[in-house]
């Protein structure tokens, strides 16, 4: 996450050529953007929020399943001696407040593992989430969102992740729990199971949303995606949007943006520290990745670290690389509206209380592609 209110603009010029079959638009300024009273209430809910600034933390290297594509054990960082010691990551967490971080994402490899250092950092900064497998119930203690990782069916989990019945046990942990939300990552080989689980997930008082399975380096297995699968993923996260408006948090411009051909760099120019060698504003000022040593580097800093970029189109990159471009998607209604959806979106995956609003774009209308960029053919 990062903040979207230092880029804006007065006015938005000048209008490139739209994609295929869009005219080209006249320039709007930004208050005419705002001129319907939805949108600019929309607006208002989205910019409350411009004050987040994350940073992400692995808080150990165990993880009490293996999954194939985990992005966790590729590269160095799997390799870092273990902080354990909770006055570390309280001076930790007090640092990084002084520093102007406000948010903080708690990952790898498996944080429940680690749920005393939880407690900790939830004490020092009450904003931020934790993605986990589920598989161990984090204490409701600790008041941040839980991301629960869902790759598939039961058979498919069984296969990729080597765990029996996880829909189950996660559901067990976390149905009807506020802070959570099962994050369904699509890859090339479960799109045709994600309407099973997301039923499922639905009957059980669950929220979803979705995430596209993003390659670590190096990796050329089953699970990456080729253009089939992402026009066969696109199709599927509308559909079940369609059906589900209520519990899948999700938007028809959150689709385009995770399924293009193009990843997210191309699309929308990352900002983490590692495809971003400014130190001026933004995350490339501010963002650290800290290893279990409490250690950290910029050069690989991001919040998927060993992820192969032109491959990326993770949820949570997006979650800052797409709502950082609030001045490409400011250049006439139909991108504008569809960049409110995504951060509408985001905010109500990342943030305990926010409660998601009717995405202004709807379903059957066409979809809005990314700012200079045609759709993906047959989508
Ligand atoms: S993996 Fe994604 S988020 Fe990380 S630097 Fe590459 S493009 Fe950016």
């Amino acid at each position: 996450m990062s903040n979207p209110g230092q880029f804006i603009e007065a006015r938005v010029v000048p209008i490139r050529p739209r994609a295929k079959g869009r005219p080209v638009g006249r320039s709007w300024k930004f208050s005419e953007l705002l001129a319907d009273d939805t949108v600019r209430a929309r607006w208002e809910k989205v910019r409350e929020y411009f004050f987040l600034r994350e940073s992400t933390y692995d808080m150990t290297n165990r993880c009490n399943i293996r999954c194939d594509g985990c992005y966790y054990y590729e590269g160095d960082k799997q390799f870092a001696r273990e902080n354990r010691d909770p006055q570390a990551w309280r001076a930790l967490m007090r640092a990084e407040k002084e520093r102007g971080i406000t948010y903080v994402v708690l990952a790898g490899a498996e944080p429940a593992l680690a749920s005393e250092l939880l407690e900790v950092c939830y004490d020092e900064m009450p904003l931020g989430s934790i993605a986990t497998n589920g598989v161990k119930f984090i204490p409701e203690s600790v008041g941040y969102k839980i991301h629960i990782s869902v790759w598939g069916d039961d058979e498919t989990s069984l296969r990729i992740r080597r765990a029996k019945n996880l829909l189950d046990r996660q559901m067990k942990n976390y149905a009807g729990d506020d802070r959570a939300v099962f994050v369904y990552t699509y890859t090339r080989e479960n799109i045709d199971e994600t309407a099973g689980v997301v039923e499922r997930l639905v009957a059980n008082d669950c929220k979803v949303t979705f995430n596209v399975f993003s390659s670590p380096v190096g990796y050329t297995g089953p699970l990456r995606h080729d253009h089939g699968s992402l026009v066969a993923t696109r199709r599927s996260m509308i559909e079940l949007l369609e059906r589900f408006p209520d519990q899948v948090l999700f938007s028809p411009y959150s689709a385009v943006a995770h399924t293009h051909a193009k990843g997210l760099h191309d699309l929308y120019k990352c900002s983490y520290p590692r495809m971003n060698s400014s130190t001026a504003i933004g995350l490339g000022r501010s963002f650290r990745q800290y290893r279990t040593d409490l250690d950290w580097d910029r050069s690989a800093a991001c919040c998927v670290p060993d992820t192969d970029c032109p491959d990326c189109r993770h949820y949570a990159s997006g979650s800052a690389v797409v709502t950082a471009r609030l001045h490409r998607h400011a250049k006439d209604p139909e991108h504008f509206n569809a960049w409110l959806d995504y951060v509408d979106t985001y905010l109500a995956v990342w943030v305990v209380g926010y409660e998601k609003g009717a995405n202004l774009q709807r379903c059957q209308s066409e979809p809005v592609p990314p700012p200079g960029f045609e759709l993906i053919p047959n989508a």
